[in-house]
């Protein structure tokens, strides 16, 4: 018999614990008289679960898992009939649930409505076996899970090397990752507009149930692609449409946004989203300009840029649906500005998600375990049922070590930095919320215009501050970081 005890020991292993898990009873069996057989067609999540597990089996055991003596079976709840999987349909989450069920002593089987749920009830089994495998004997738990995902969509916004990052958050049952970049051809006028992204690797990902998704840039980064010089009149009117330059970005024309109410700047976007959805993405993340400015026309003066920037990428979504009906788009809203953000969620429609990152320190309300991240607005609408995403909780927050393994430079001295993001050029930025100092040591003193990145005085990162540390913020011209 099993105890308590033993129990307790294997769920150890589970990362996340399953909402609904039992483990009574295990199997020991010599690992020649296991078999893992796939009910489903090839080149899907279920094969991608069962290669995964029968990779485990050969690594620890030296055996191929292919006996007759104890059969893990995979398969969605259609091709499962030996398992009652009424239950999945009242779950929440329900394409992403899965059941674990033992048949007698000698089968397990794993189920779920889709094949995402199947690919997690491998990832729990791979974390239920990892311990118990070796050449001489395999245990075999005879769990009864049941599980669901709270959340529909989890995962990161940026985060470096995605080939291996992708199979490990997938492994942890995260779902979603930024693209690191979209190519976008240069712009020239009169000529088709292409946007590529990587293809392989976003298959390869959704075999993993991973959600790899591409992107549109910033609109006000448009004219490093081209777009004003190829259509002057797309170029926003005035001084008030520069959104002002960044440090990292030193040249081009301090990121003028474009005048969106010409239809000309949906109809490249529109290219764009038709070109990506031929690469066989059926979303993308479009992103407005990513600080306060407006075009001076009269048009965008009246309506606001940022909401004439929404309705854009709406109308180059509609166009684009008339041939790719699965299409869809979500709404990457800055967090630099809020401006008239009210209007764009009035009439947005319903199918469009929205999403933002990086609020951190603007909508921080002090709580016990854990502060919340509030903001009014979008917590009224999400509350309506609006599908919002926010990636605020920065990843680096438990893993100092992270920063030191990654940044360019030598790092001394103790991080004292609450997160890091804006991996997506190979870059670093660290978040420091207490008192603490960072000197950045320029390999060259014409490169010290970077110390400035934060508007404190050279040399100097302070408290609840951010800063770069990567190619794109000029890190390579950083010979030694000191906290
Ligand atoms: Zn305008």
């Amino acid at each position: 018999m099993f105890t308590e005890k033993e129990e307790k020991q294997w769920l150890r292993h589970l990362i996340p614990l399953p909402q609904e898990i039992s483990i009574r009873d295990a199997v020991r069996l010599h690992p020649r008289e296991v078999g893992i057989r796939v009910r489903a067609q090839p080149g899907g999540p279920v094969q991608q679960g069962a290669a995964e597990l029968e990779e485990l089996f050969a690594a620890k055991t030296g055996a191929v898992p292919a006996g007759r003596g104890f059969e893990i079976v995979l398969g969605i709840a259609a091709a499962q009939g030996e398992v009652d999987t009424r239950r999945l349909q009242e779950l929440p989450n329900k394409e992403q649930a899965y059941l674990i069920h033992p048949r007698g002593r000698n089968r397990l089987v794993l189920t779920g409505l889709s094949e995402k749920g199947v690919y997690y009830a491998a990832r729990t089994l791979y974390q239920l076996l990892e311990p118990a495998l070796s050449p001489e004997q395999v245990s075999i738990p005879l769990a009864e899970v049941v599980d669901w995902p709270d959340m529909e969509e989890r995962g990161l916004w940026n985060f470096p090397d995605p080939k291996t990052w992708i199979p490990a958050l997938a492994a942890l049952k995260l779902n979603y990752g930024k693209m690191a970049s979209t190519e976008v051809k240069r712009i020239e006028r009169g000529q088709q507009n292409r946007a590529f992204i990587d293809r392989e690797l976003y298959q390869e990902a959704r075999q993993r149930a991973f959600n790899y998704l591409p992107y549109i840039l910033h609109l006000n980064f448009l004219h490093e692609y081209g777009l004003f010089r190829a259509y002057p009149e797309l170029a926003g009117k005035g001084e008030g449409a520069l959104a002002g330059r960044y440090f990292a970005h030193k040249q081009g024309d301090q990121h003028r946004v474009p005048c969106a109410a010409n239809p000309l700047l949906a109809q490249i976007l529109a290219e764009w989203m038709a070109d990506i959805a031929t690469q066989g993405a059926d979303e993308v993340s479009c992103w407005l300009s990513e600080r306060p400015a407006q075009c001076g026309c009269a048009s965008c003066t009246a309506a606001g840029q940022f909401v004439l920037e929404a309705r854009a990428f709406v109308a180059a979504w509609q166009a684009v649906r008339r041939h790719y009906s699965d299409f869809r788009i979500r709404l990457f809203l800055s967090t630099t500005t809020s401006e008239r953000y009210y209007k764009i969620l009035a009439e947005l429609p319903a199918q469009v998600k929205i999403e933002r990152a990086c609020a951190t320190e603007l909508e921080r309300v002090l709580h016990l375990p854990r502060d919340l991240l509030a903001n009014p607005l979008l917590d009224h609408y999400s509350s309506q049922g609006r599908w919002i995403a926010s990636y605020d909780v920065p990843l680096g927050a438990p893993h100092p070590g992270f920063c030191r393994a990654i940044a360019q430079a030598p790092v001394q001295g103790r991080l004292w930095h609450a997160g890091l993001g804006c991996q997506s050029h190979g870059d670093l930025r660290v978040q420091y919320p207490r008192p603490g100092r960072v000197v950045l040591e320029p390999a060259r003193p014409q490169r010290g215009g970077i110390r400035h990145s934060l508007g404190d005085p050279p040399g100097l990162w302070r408290s609840r501050g951010s800063g770069g540390m990567g190619p794109a913020h000029g890190a390579g011209g950083i010979r030694r970081v000191r906290f």
